[in-house]
């Protein structure tokens, strides 16, 4: 077996050992590999070993790979910070977007998203106490956005992401999980999706309710961002 087809295959039985231990159906867990930084090779590679979904940050970098994959039937997610002038490409050629913290992006999403294509599945990233990345929305705020972004008509609202603070303490890993699950449940909508959970915690996030888990080390191995 190639390293890749490995990963996958580890990857898979930590999913479902995590779902068994929560009590849940490791199919309501889904598989988002992260790609950001591989070549399109590895992504085929993955998707004949039967992956379906692919995440990247840059946009730049996805749309290379997805003329170089353009034979394959790929569900593409943006989950990275997006700036106004990305959206229009961004609405173009994504299904999923996991990473939308403000109402003017999804405005302009839901704008430019073009006539024909299904409405693109929008989670709203979500700055959980000591969120790594700062982005995302306060929960605070959280209510108005939702009522904002669920009324924009080529948009289709799916849950909230958020990317915790790394830590190797299963119990805060589970905090911050805990949290969005609760922000999500208050929110009494009935949305479907939880994105959270990565190569180091996704069993916390699995135990906390994640429907993705967005995986990239530990499917690609570590990035390398060069030298620059
Ligand atoms: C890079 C990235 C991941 C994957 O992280 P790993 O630790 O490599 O699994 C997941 N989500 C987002 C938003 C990322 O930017």
């Amino acid at each position: 077996m190639s390293t890749l087809a490995d990963n996958l295959s580890s990857i898979r039985d930590r999913i479902n050992r995590g779902a068994q231990a929560a009590g849940r159906n490791p199919a309501d867990v889904r598989l988002l590999a992260v790609s950001k930084t591989k070549p399109a090779a590895a992504i085929r590679e993955l998707h004949v070993a039967g992956v379906q979904d692919f995440g990247e940050n840059y946009l730049q970098e996805a749309l290379t790979k997805q003329q170089q994959l353009i034979d394959l039937p790929l569900t593409w997610h943006f989950i990275g910070p997006i700036q106004s002038n990305k959206t229009k490409a961004i609405a173009e050629h994504f299904d999923w977007v996991h990473s939308v913290d403000r109402l003017k992006i999804a405005q302009r999403l839901s704008e430019q998203r073009p006539v024909g294509l299904a409405p693109l599945n929008i989670c709203l990233q979500v700055n959980v106490s000591g969120e790594a990345s700062k982005a995302g929305c306060a929960p605070a705020q959280l209510p108005a956005l939702v009522e904002a972004v669920a009324a924009l008509p080529n948009l289709r609202l799916r849950g909230l992401m958020a990317i915790p603070e790394p830590t190797d303490d299963r119990n805060a890993q589970e905090a911050a999980f805990a949290q969005l699950r609760q922000l999500q449940d208050a929110l009494g909508l009935g949305l479907d999706t939880l994105s959270m959970g990565m190569s180091h915690d996704l069993e916390a996030a699995i135990a906390q309710g994640a429907t993705w888990v967005r995986i990239g080390t530990a499917l690609f191995g570590a990035r390398d961002y060069g030298n620059a």
